[in-house]
């Protein structure tokens, strides 16, 4: 039973958390067992691979307990029902499942590398056709939503930073009609549910990669999409996929992304305060040509002065920054995104995404600054 029925259930029991809460308080409060004397305050990690017989539940690549209770507090933050995945990819691969042999699906130019990877080895393959857009580009994005199958956003870019007006992109979608509007995904990785929720917008579908904020400590991996509360049909189709395509989490990996996210607000607010100090300091360096910062958040990108040579040994020289791929940790990391075969080749070679975390800002900047001045 979840918080929510368990609290319908009444029962006598002090009454569980429920709706009209802020989303720092469902991120702590929701998904725990209910409040019944001597009951535990957290959810188990249920590691069993099937039920006995003849009751709700029966084997464990349909249902577990421990997804259950993330399921109830990612889809409260998101405002829709959540299915967790074994992967943020695994989530959207399941989401371009939902697109008809020979569909068409419409994605940004600078979306994360894996997403675009799953598009190109699909439309290789014959399965679909792809539009590419520009993230920034609402008017383009809309026209190329004509006949569209499937419209995949991401907002802000993965490393680029760009920014998409999504209500501005829904209401073209909505005013233009052609051909009935496509199913709308919005990948949320990057700004979490506490920065925006794009099911309140109108989108059918978010996406995470949960391995970043939401689990917020670089030990796991998992993915959620989450579906907006008038598509249960998405939701039917994607629960299936899952099942059949085998694409579940890991009970442990559930319970580890359920308690990252119990943090999340705290983590997320101090990484942000930081990023934006730092952003600051970033656009008047000597050593940095550009920053890329949507304005919230703890991602940024700053291209070096220099080539892929030069920002390489920026890399190569932080002692306190983690030199490795992802992002959303606890541990500030730099990485040089072409340094990854796959990344799009309009990303430039000079490019460090950085992902802010929650040591000192101090110590952060005087590393990364010394880093930094080595070039000059
Ligand atoms: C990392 C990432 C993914 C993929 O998630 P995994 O958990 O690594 O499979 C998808 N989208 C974005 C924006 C990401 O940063």
């Amino acid at each position: 039973m979840t918080t929510e029925e368990s609290q319908a259930a009444g029962e006598g029991r002090p009454s569980a958390p429920g709706t009209g809460l802020a989303p720092a308080t469902r991120a702590v409060a929701l998904g725990r067992p209910p409040r019944d004397p001597g009951a535990p305050l957290t959810a188990p990690v249920t590691f069993t691979s099937t039920y006995y017989a003849d009751g709700a539940v029966s084997y464990a690549r349909t249902d577990n307990p421990t997804w259950t209770a993330l399921e109830e507090v990612l889809g409260a933050l998101e405002g829709g029902s959540a299915l967790t995945f074994a992967s943020g990819l695994a989530a959207v691969s399941a989401v371009v499942s939902l697109v008809p042999v020979g569909g068409v699906v419409v994605a940004p130019r600078h979306a994360y590398n894996g997403t675009t990877g799953i598009l190109d080895e699909r439309s290789a393959a014959g399965a679909l056709r792809v539009r590419t857009v520009e993230a920034e580009d609402v008017d383009g994005i809309v026209s190329a939503c004509s006949g569209a199958d499937l419209l995949l956003l991401e907002s802000p870019t993965n490393p680029m930073m760009e920014l998409t007006d999504v209500p501005a992109v829904l209401r073209g979608l909505d005013a233009s009609d052609r051909g009935g509007r496509p199913v709308v995904v919005c990948d949320n990785t990057f700004a979490t549910p506490l920065l925006q929720q794009p099911l309140g917008w109108g989108a059918d579908v978010v996406v995470h990669s949960a391995t970043k904020y939401l689990a917020g400590h670089s030990d796991t991996l998992l993915g959620a999409a989450v579906v907006a509360p008038g598509r249960r049909d998405l939701h039917e189709r994607l629960h299936t996929h899952r099942t059949l395509h085998g694409a579940v989490p890991g009970p442990m990996e559930a319970w580890l992304v359920l308690r990252g996210v119990r943090t999340l607000a705290v983590r997320l607010e101090r990484a942000a305060a930081s990023a934006a100090t730092l952003v600051a300091r970033l656009q008047e360096h000597p050593a940095v040509e550009r920053v890329r910062y949507p304005g919230f958040g703890a991602m940024a990108s700053v291209e070096v002065a220099g080539g892929a040579q030069e920002a390489e040994r920026v890399c190569a020289s932080t002692r306190l920054w983690v030199h490795s791929t992802s992002l959303g940790g606890v541990e500030s990391q730099i990485e040089r995104r072409r340094r990854h075969p796959l990344e799009v080749s309009t990303v430039p070679e000079n490019l460090l995404r950085l992902s802010v975390g929650v040591e000192d800002v101090e110590d952060l900047w005087s590393d990364l600054d010394r880093a930094l001045r080595a070039l000059l």
